[in-house]
């Protein structure tokens, strides 16, 4: 079935989220290609602005991305206390380096992306996203984020896996060896977050990965937020910290209501922090038993 048809993209997926799919009205295609990696589409809607398409699936618009953006950068760096040495996983739109170089105490942060493709077109039709390679603070490199995790060894304090779906490039980033390689990669009391799908439609994988993730980490959590783009209106993050004593939904660093402004955050809060946190009860006793 062809993505669009008749003036709406269609993210019909029949192998991760049979027998449903989320639409958007377009006004125009913007870009098509195939890279090395995917297929990238980038298209204007009718109602939620430009929107970025990897191999069918949603991967941001500009009415929503905030949500996602602030959410997976800013749970995981108030998480710890000292966040001086960031790096990103994926995130080829820039949003997540955008949110990260915000945080005071955030003083290098380092991208690996595999398509500098993603790069590219983001700098051209997502600006406001892209805005953030712009940062003194970030040094990009082109690259299998698996690969690069196997050379750098008791380097970072805290690491984001902003990734695709499992599927395609990403599908290495969701494996328990990955987690290893996270926690090798990490500096004493380190912290992760990754992209984790929604306990909606992604339950198994979602608890396998979580699963992958207490193999390393000692404290592990699912935190949501609401995002109307991505399937079921809403997308989870899964956190480890490497200090078994840390409690993930209590942030180290709490924002006043100044700073949230001045930091122009417009989702992210502490008390949003702490409510991430909690969870339906069925979800709770699957994800934490
Ligand atoms: N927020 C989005 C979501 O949840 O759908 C993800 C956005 S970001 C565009 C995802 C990026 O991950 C893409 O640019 C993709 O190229 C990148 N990516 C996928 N697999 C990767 C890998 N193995 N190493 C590094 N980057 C990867």
């Amino acid at each position: 079935m062809d993505a669009i048809s008749n003036g709406w993209f269609s993210e019909i997926q029949d192998d991760l989220w049979p027998g449903q799919s989320f639409s958007l009205k377009i006004k125009q295609l913007l870009h098509k290609e195939k890279s090395k990696f995917q297929d990238i589409q980038v298209v204007e809607t009718e109602t939620y602005g430009r929107c970025l398409i990897l191999d069918g699936i949603i991967q941001c618009t500009s009415r929503d991305e905030f949500s996602y953006q602030e959410m997976i950068s800013f749970l995981p760096l108030c998480c710890h206390p000292n966040p001086e040495k960031v790096l990103i996983v994926g995130g080829g739109d820039g949003g997540v380096a955008r949110e990260v170089v915000k945080h005071p105490l955030v003083k290098e942060v380092h991208q690996v992306e595999i398509d500098d493709r993603v790069v590219e077109l983001s700098k051209k039709y997502l600006p406001s996203m892209a805005c953030g390679f712009e940062s003194e603070k970030v040094k990009l490199t082109i690259g299998d984020g698996f690969e690069y995790m196997k050379n750098h060894k008791n380097e970072f304090d805290v690491i984001i896996t902003d990734s695709s779906d499992p599927i395609g490039p990403a599908v290495s980033l969701f494996q328990d060896s990955y987690y290893e390689l996270l926690k090798n990669a990490l500096r004493e009391g380190g912290v992760v977050c990754s992209q984790g799908g929604s306990f909606w439609l992604d339950f198994d994988y979602v608890k396998k990965t979580m699963n992958g993730c207490k193999l390393h980490f000692p404290k592990v959590g699912y935190a949501i937020t609401s995002i109307p783009s991505y399937p079921c209106g809403h997308i989870g993050f899964i956190i480890g910290s490497l200090d078994a004593n840390r409690c993930l939904r209590d942030p180290i660093k709490k924002f006043e209501s100044t700073e949230i402004d001045s930091l122009h955050l417009k989702y992210y809060t502490s008390q949003i922090h702490s409510a991430a946190f909690t969870l339906p009860r069925w979800i709770e006793k699957h994800f934490y038993a």
